[in-house]
């Protein structure tokens, strides 16, 4: 579809986008995208697959992902032409994990969450980055308070490569806009109340108009909920206004 049909608003985070990601593959060459296949990435993956394929596109298989998320997964590498990478847990990390905390062990405490995590998503995504010299990232500001102080490019201290995060300044109407502007593909959950999908067993629907994170591991603290492959310092929350896009 015609890219005609944005708004100026969004045709300008668009040209944005694309500006950043083309900056990031002229300086450092070697990026990848870590696509989560929720609906920001419907958006990072038709730009990055339409303008900037030079960037490789990875995503994880926890093992535990809902149907609905690889049915997804599918119809991306058959819209695009193009394989995304799949990185699966270790297997014998697992195998010892099942067996020391059960099938559903992450429901016990939080350090038992949080090793899932790390064996399910942590370890696979350093596999998927390693010798990388920077890594694309879908995050935006409105969805958390820690997000909210994210920088477009950053050292990412943590992994040790260079961190992009075009969709910053993105909010979420910006991203329902492109993908019913372009008819891009999108996870079936997003119309059955999951703003943010992940696992199966760590993922519910949440009421409208509700936190779109209060549906991830809602069992627990707000402030544990993310799965380490974004960094969790307490801050305080802050009301960031976003930046507007030329047009506006
Ligand atoms: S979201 Fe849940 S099932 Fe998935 S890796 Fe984390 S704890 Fe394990």
């Amino acid at each position: 579809m015609s890219a005609e049909l944005l708004s100026p608003r969004l045709e300008t985070l668009v040209q944005d986008t694309r500006a950043l990601l083309e900056r990031a593959v002229r300086e450092h060459k070697d990026v990848v995208y870590s696509n989560s296949l929720g609906a920001e990435a419907m958006v990072l993956t038709d730009i990055i697959a339409t303008h900037v394929p030079e960037i490789e596109m990875f995503t994880l298989d926890t093992g535990r992902l809902p149907d609905e998320t690889l049915a997804l997964l599918d119809r991306i590498e058959r819209r695009y032409q193009r394989r995304i990478q799949v990185f699966y847990p270790d297997a014998a990390a697992l195998e010892r994990y099942v067996r020391e905390n059960g099938i559903n062990g992450f429901y016990l405490g939080i350090e038992e969450r949080q090793s899932c995590c790390h064996i399910r998503k942590v370890e696979p995504f350093k596999r998927a980055i390693a010798g990388r010299k920077a890594w694309v990232t879908g995050v935006r500001r409105e969805q958390s308070a820690e997000r909210a102080l994210g920088e477009s490019i950053s050292w990412d201290e943590r992994y040790g490569l260079w961190k992009i995060s075009p969709l910053l300044e993105w909010t979420e109407e910006d991203v329902w806009a492109y993908i019913k502007t372009h008819n891009l593909p999108y996870n079936a959950l997003h119309d059955k109340g999951y703003p943010s999908i992940g696992c199966a067993p760590c993922t519910r629907a949440v009421e409208p108009g509700a936190d779109p994170r209060s549906g991830r591991w809602w069992w627990e603290n707000p402030d544990s909920r993310e799965c380490g492959l974004q960094p969790r310092r307490r801050v305080i929350p802050l009301k960031v206004e976003p930046r507007r896009a030329a047009g506006q």
